[in-house]
């Protein structure tokens, strides 16, 4: 997984990405990646639910929406997720008395950390959020729509053998390359991309906070047990 500062692949957008500061060069660096039709952009769950005023904000959210907008030209393949859950649906606190929202339940699949309701089918809360302007998005991924499984990832669901079909469609597209940005970068899109990987797609996630580098380095821990091989990346890997 590469992590890639937004704000310095808009610098380039549309051609070679710039070089970036980053934090240590892996000898193996690659250097210079144009994006190509090989390429996809996943906008992970830019939704009015997850930006504040939305019922599980993500501090500063809306923020990124603007770079996304920016980013996105330079992509001829785009697909957006979309968090979208039942009402009562197994993630919520509310659905579990005696709990509150961030606890956790040990379900069949295992531990789940419970959330404020969210995201729920139809509301105008789930919708994608309006200032998100990427009219050629091809396909929206709708996850965790099954009232007793939670879903991080855009590829695989929280039992982790409920499949959303996106690795199908990226692999009938000829796709080899998936670079993430969205929402929430520690869970969501962390997920997608470990799970990006192990479907045998490149992954890199976009990202600009450098205070979130140490939180991928615990995932991508988790990533080089889980995944043979494991490409990481540092911003440096890019010019
Ligand atoms: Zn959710």
């Amino acid at each position: 997984m590469a992590i890639v500062r937004r704000r310095e692949f808009l610098a380039a957008a549309g051609g070679a990405l710039t070089c970036m500061v980053g934090r240590s060069l892996p000898a193996w660096a690659q250097g210079r990646i144009k994006v190509s039709e090989l390429d996809v952009l996943a906008v992970i769950d830019v939704q009015n639910c997850f930006v504040p005023g939305g019922t599980l904000p993500v501090p500063e959210g809306d923020k990124i929406i603007p770079l996304i907008n920016a980013m996105a030209p330079a992509f001829q393949n785009v697909v957006l997720t979309q968090d979208w859950h039942t009402p009562g649906h197994i993630s919520f606190a509310s659905s579990h008395p005696g709990k509150k929202p961030f606890e956790s339940v040990t379900l069949p699949y295992g531990t789940q950390v419970l959330w404020p309701d969210h995201c729920i089918q139809g509301t105008a809360d789930a919708e994608i959020h309006r200032d998100l302007k990427i009219p050629h998005a091809a396909l929206i991924i709708r996850k965790g729509h099954r009232r007793h499984v939670d879903s991080y990832s855009a590829f695989l669901e929280a039992d982790r053998g409920t499949r959303t079909g996106l690795t199908g469609y990226l692999q009938e597209r000829g796709i080899r390359r998936v670079f993430l940005v969205g929402l929430a970068t520690d869970f969501c899109v962390a997920w997608s991309a470990l799970d990006a990987r192990r479907a045998g797609f490149e992954a890199y996630v976009i990202e600009d906070a450098e205070d979130l580098w140490d939180a991928f380095r615990k995932y991508d821990d988790v990533a080089a047990r889980a995944v043979a091989q494991p490409k990481i990346l540092t911003p440096r890997d890019l010019s």
